[in-house]
């Protein structure tokens, strides 16, 4: 048999089919050794087949068969994605595997057993430790290596293990993470409305399903009861959500649930653990894969339902190549497996909400909350006439008032703000100049806790400065507000209360998030304040009260989904409040009441938005109007990042000139942030009026690469910066 291997070498070079002699070992997906070079490196089957356009005597046989990593699935969709995306095979077939597997850094972990061997042999009596673990090991006959030792003593126990009355097993056993999570499954009648979304999924015959509920209907329920019914079924399922804020509760409700079926994926696990989760799901111990967008690529086979919840959230696009898509890869799956995708949202993005209006999609709605409980009363702060009155602080009255309230109750609130760090930036007062990062064009962010200047793009810190580093002036001043700053005036204002901060900055540790939000959940803290990570998906039933201190801030963004995310955080935010017994309160503090957007907001009208903002794109040719993409020329060297963007540029002129009806925009230009790490960054940005050229677009871009200079595509990029 001949192999089709891909080598595990990400260079374009070196990205093709190479062919190796197979014995009866190798199979398809199969990793494998191969020569290459005059090295032996990693590589995989994609296929295997009789006979050879190569003299077959002459092809070099695969030496070593490592492991049956990937299914066909995988297979097929490793080619489907490297031909969409115009990247190596080599770096779409590392998406699917753990990269500490990969690189053979971790592998599986063992634990050592005792087991009883010759129950009737006798253990003479003085050797009092050998009998007292004989005895042990009758009634016990299997027990841990360690923890037997730690009982009876090492010698006692090796000298069993030595006269033959003891033996050694050596079991594979699994690192599960969040394995205390694991509580008591308290089933739960569906609500009628639940049920009925459920009927209507199964009589749809569309692939996809946009379950489209306000937050706090029980969307949540209804994933857990299809994949409950897909376990049911013999298959296994797909769930996935934003980022690494698998809130406490969730976990918890799945480890519950499901046991060992769930695995949960996710880049904050430890590489023992990520390996140990994935090889349950590609050996079909776990059925359920969880995470982040990484996640889509779990080694499950036999998919009956694929859930993407919070199908809105930026997270779901990839910033790192290949920049895929999740729900297209979700897709791609749904249709292999003739299973359904479920998108689901309180806010869906306007693209995805578009195709259910036009049928694409099917719709379902749950437009009220569990036991029809009431949505928060908005309470708005206008922020001007705070001022006017005196108080420019970060807190308006209301929130102040509301504030108090809720401790005397003792109840929880959660302060959302759109920035970490002290202060915004650092001013030099004498000559006005912002302090920028060394290697990146953005303005430092004072921290006040670790009292230095840290750069939110690269990560590096600085040290404080005395002096102005352009004109040497020593009058600095501080300007905007961060969660730090917050969190001490609230210290100030109610010393009694406890406050908990949730940003990038106190959750980059291992379960990061999960122990802040484990803290909130047992109520040891009053107060959590955070940036967007608070407003995703939590459930505290005595949160009552959401504070949102700058309702503005994401409205004033370049971006053509300004308004719409400002909608979407502001109504994700303010569902995290009331959701139980109580009702819940908003605080909402802008310097804008009269937006449209924040109206919308206020009235929880998603379709009154939805109405209003279509009609904008419309009228403007923006997505899903329009396709935007932006080809990225990145380099340390700026001459020779600018010589590359020129080829690009002409090459994708002609395109241009040749297609002109098809651009609604064609430019080159520095990009927002002009550096980043040291790379200078520039872009060739577009509009097209259809996916027509988009193949083309990609190829001429990426034929420009060079050793130096990076060229990727963008399609509609979540972040224009
Ligand atoms: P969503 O995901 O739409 O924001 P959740 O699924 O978190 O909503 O549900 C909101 C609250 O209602 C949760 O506390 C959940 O436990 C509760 N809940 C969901 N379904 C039911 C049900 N059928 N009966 C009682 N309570 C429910
Ligand atoms: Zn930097």
């Amino acid at each position: 048999m001949t192999a089709e291997v891909i080598v595990d070498i990400a260079h374009s070079e070196v990205d093709k089919i190479f062919e190796y002699r197979a014995d009866d070992r190798v199979r398809e997906g199969c990793r494998v050794k191969v020569p290459f070079g005059n090295k032996i490196v990693d590589g995989y089957v994609m296929r295997l087949k009789e006979g050879s356009e190569y003299d077959p005597a002459k092809l070099k046989p695969i030496k070593e068969v490592v492991d049956g990593s990937l299914t066909e699935e995988c297979l097929r969709l490793v080619e489907r994605l490297a031909e969409r995306y115009h990247c190596p095979k080599a770096l779409v077939l590392r998406l699917f595997l753990p990269a500490e597997m990969r690189r053979g850094a971790v592998g599986e972990q063992y634990k050592n057993f005792v087991v009883l061997k010759d129950a009737s042999a006798e253990v003479p009596s003085r050797a009092k430790a050998q009998a007292a673990a004989a005895e042990f090991m009758r009634a016990n006959l299997r027990y841990g290596y360690t923890e037997l030792c730690e009982k009876f003593g090492r010698s006692a126990v090796n000298a069993l293990i030595g006269r033959g009355i003891f033996a050694l097993e050596k079991e594979r056993v699994n690192r599960l993470p969040y394995a205390e999570a694991a509580g008591a499954f308290v089933p739960r009648e569906l609500t009628y409305a639940q049920q009925r979304v459920l009927k209507e999924i199964e009589a749809s015959e569309k692939t996809v399903q946009l379950l489209h509920g306000v937050t706090g209907s029980g969307k949540t329920e209804v994933y857990l009861t299809l994949i409950a019914k897909t376990l049911q079924e013999g298959k296994s399922a797909i769930f996935l959500v934003p980022e690494i804020s698998l809130t406490p509760q969730m976990l918890t409700q799945l480890r519950a649930r499901f046991k060992e079926k769930a695995a949960i994926l996710h880049s904050g696990l430890s590489a023992g653990e990520k390996f140990d989760e994935w090889w349950r799901l590609r050996t079909g111990q776990a059925k359920i894969a969880i995470g982040a967008r990484s996640a889509v690529f779990a080694p499950v086979e036999n998919v009956g339902v694929i859930v993407i919840d919070e199908e809105h959230d930026g997270s779901y696009s990839s910033e790192q190549n290949p920049r895929y898509n999740t729900a297209e890869v979700a897709l791609f799956r749904a249709e292999y497996n003739h299973c359904k995708l479920i998108l689901g949202s309180a806010t869906p993005s306007v693209e995805t909400y578009r195709k259910a209006a036009e049928g694409e999609y099917n719709l379902l709605e749950l437009p009220v909350r569990i036991n029809e409980r009431p949505m928060p009363e908005m309470i708005v702060a206008d922020m001007r006439r705070e001022i006017r009155r005196g108080n420019d602080s970060a807190f308006s009255s209301a929130l102040c008032e509301e504030l108090e309230k809720c401790l005397a109750n003792k109840k929880q609130a959660i302060l959302f703000l759109n920035r970490r760090g002290f202060a915004q930036s650092v001013v030099c007062r004498s000559c006005g100049a912002v302090v920028h990062c060394a290697q990146c064009d953005v303005p430092l962010t004072y921290h006040s806790e670790e009292g230095c200047l840290k750069c939110h793009y690269c990560g590096t810190s600085y040290r404080m400065l005395t002096a102005c580093p352009e004109c040497g002036g020593v009058h600095l001043s501080y300007r905007g507000t961060g969660t730090q700053k917050i969190v001490g005036e609230l210290h100030r204002r109610f010393p009694e209360a406890r406050i908990l901060r949730m940003d990038v900055d106190t959750t980059s540790g291992k379960e990061g998030h999960y122990k802040i939000l484990k803290q909130f959940a047992a109520r040891e803290a009053d107060i959590l304040v955070g940036t967007q990570m608070v407003a995703k998906g939590h459930d505290f039933p005595a949160v009552t009260l959401v504070g949102i201190l700058d309702a503005d801030m994401s409205l004033h963004f370049a971006d053509y989904r300004s308004g719409e995310r400002t909608f979407q955080l502001i109504t994700q935010v303010a569902g995290r409040s009331g959701r139980a017994q109580e009702k819940g309160t908003v605080v909402l503090q802008t310097y804008d009441p009269s937006n449209y957007i924040l109206r919308f907001a206020m009235e929880y009208d998603y379709k009154a938005f939805y109405k209003h903002e279509i009609a904008l794109r419309k009228a403007t040719s923006f997505p899903p109007f329009a396709r935007i993409v932006r080809v990225m020329v990145t380099g340390e060297d700026e001459k020779k990042t600018l010589e590359v963007l020129k080829d690009v540029y002409f090459s994708l002129k002609e395109l241009h000139d040749s297609h002109s009806g098809e651009f609604l925009f064609f430019n080159k230009m520095k990009s927002p942030v002009k550096k980043i790490q040291n790379k200078f960054r520039y872009q060739v940005l577009m509009r097209l009026t259809s996916d027509g050229l988009l193949q083309e677009v990609y190829a001429r871009s990426i034929s420009h690469k060079t050793r130096d200079v990076n060229v990727y595509v963008e399609e509609n990029p979540a972040n224009m910066s």
